[in-house]
């Protein structure tokens, strides 16, 4: 098991420490209304303020002619910036006057603000006193006034894009998978309580993937409900929560008993789905099948095939920064078009590996060879090089090194039931839940009949579920909406 942790992905550290200093600031807290208490430093002109604030590391804060001037002493996380503009500051005030306190919404009409808005009182508190939070006070020239958590400063001192600051670390996986002990967990855990969805999630969020064992197989309700817990499930032009066994009706090769080279889903939308679930309840032979031989279970087929399309991208950055390049810059048009009525492709074209601009970590994978479309010229390239470039990502996604079956004898010897001469039943215990902006996934070929349900997740969704059930709240209000 360890060859499957060789590649830990090393992500930015998170800031750490921040959400334990901010669990203590209210919502209440966050509005300033006048009468301190204490003497404000009243600075007309550039005069500097020292201050020791704790973890955040000295802060020298002082008003200038063009915005508060924030200077870390001794910063050793070669912070972006030291000053921050007037009318920035002051768009962002907290106030209950500025914010609707329980939508979070603005309220204040930014465009009424005087470009030449300006401080003309700054006040430090470096810990909380009498009910007030510590941090950063002003007083504009105007009166109004407004605070600023320290945490606040620090993040935008840190980072253009604030998001950054919530990163978790990504663990990639080989043939071999996620050790079970990881990613696997009851039924129940997930339905029952948030610590367990919260588990299940932060599984997903780390690995890409996570088996939900236990899970009901009579009906497909309990999936569904189980994919509900998180978040309403993506209607699509296939529809909503699905249960099939194999037709063409819907005209598309998910839903024959061909093998499927591992791909990701719904690569045809501007939005792919987040997560994908799915669960077999059942796999029995072919009703005219009339032997009682139990190999037979060792002949159907159909194994899940899972890719860690992280790991497989960072293989090819790591040996072939030519075919990276390619594939992360060169768009592609996506389609589905086998539906009567039906001409879906994103609003612009995209390449296979998708990166973040700033940070260069992968944001999406997009990959299914059938549903591609024509390969473009793309500026100064054409499409033979992408063709090149494409070969090696086929090489490493369908290399055994990179795919981890998940074999139907082994997944299904919890529960394995033969319930007559003639025909043998899998019942499946298993649902899988999985990121579709991470990991690809197909199936081997199969024999027999299987019955199989499942659904989408938009990743907006999913992203909200995990953060507000992982996260201290005043942490992601401290990302998303500076307070
Ligand atoms: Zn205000």
């Amino acid at each position: 098991m360890m060859a499957t942790m060789s590649l830990f992905r090393r992500l930015p550290r998170a800031s750490n420490g921040f959400s334990a200093t901010l669990s203590g600031f209210g919502r209440s807290s966050l509005c300033f209304r006048g009468n301190t208490g204490l003497a404000a430093w009243h600075l007309s002109h550039v005069r500097p303020v020292s201050t020791s604030v704790h973890e955040y590391g000295n802060f020298d804060i002082a008003l200038t002619r063009s915005g508060l001037s924030v200077k870390i002493k001794h910063d050793a996380e070669h912070r972006r910036r030291e000053l921050f503009p007037y009318l920035w500051l002051r768009d962002n005030c907290r106030c209950s006057s500025c914010i609707n306190q329980d939508t979070q919404q603005r309220q204040l009409n930014t465009f009424e603000i005087p470009q030449d808005v300006h401080a003309k009182d700054v006040e430090v508190l470096h810990e909380g006193v009498d009910g007030r939070e510590p941090g950063i006070y002003l007083t504009w020239n105007d009166n109004h006034k407004s605070f600023y958590p320290f945490p606040f400063v620090n993040q935008y001192t840190k980072y253009d894009n604030n998001m950054k600051g919530e990163q978790s670390s990504k663990v990639t996986w080989d043939s071999q998978g996620v050790d079970r002990k990881l990613n696997t967990i009851p039924f129940t855990d997930v339905m029952q309580g948030d610590s367990g969805l919260a588990s299940l999630l932060s599984m997903i969020h780390t690995y890409g993937y996570a088996i939900v064992t236990q899970t009901p197989h009579d009906t497909p309700s309990p999936t569904q409900h189980l994919l509900e817990r998180i978040a309403f499930i993506r209607v699509t032009h296939y529809g909503g929560f699905y249960d099939f066994i194999p037709d063409l009706a819907m005209a598309d090769t998910a839903y024959t008993n061909l093998a499927l080279p591992a791909h990701t889903d719904t690569t045809y939308f501007t939005d792919p789905a987040g997560l994908q679930a799915f669960h077999l309840l059942s796999h029995q032979p072919a009703p005219d099948t009339t032997t009682n031989d139990t190999s037979q279970k060792d002949s159907m087929g159909g194994e899940t095939i899972l890719v860690d399309g992280l790991r497989a991208a960072d293989l090819i950055r790591e040996t072939d920064a030519k075919a990276y390049d390619v594939l992360s810059n060169h768009r592609l048009p996506w389609h589905a078009s086998g539906n009567e009525g039906i001409a879906i492709t994103p609003d612009t074209l995209h390449p296979v590996i998708e990166n973040d601009s700033a940070t260069g970590e992968l944001v999406r994978v997009r990959w299914n060879n059938d549903d591609r479309g024509v390969v473009p010229w793309d500026g100064g390239r054409g499409p033979e090089e992408w063709y090149a470039a494409a070969r090696v990502w086929h090489s490493v996604i369908s290399s055994s090194g990179s795919q981890f079956q998940l074999r139907p004898g082994e997944v299904l010897s919890m529960v394995f039931f033969r319930y007559s001469f003639s025909l043998i039943a899998y019942l499946t215990s298993y649902s899988l839940v999985f990121d579709n902006y991470r990991v690809l996934h197909g199936r081997t070929a199969f024999t027999g009949i299987r019955r199989i349900c499942g659904g989408y997740i938009a990743r907006d969704d999913y992203i909200s579920r995990w953060r507000t059930l992982t996260q201290d709240p005043s942490s992601v209000r401290l990302r998303t909406i500076g307070c």
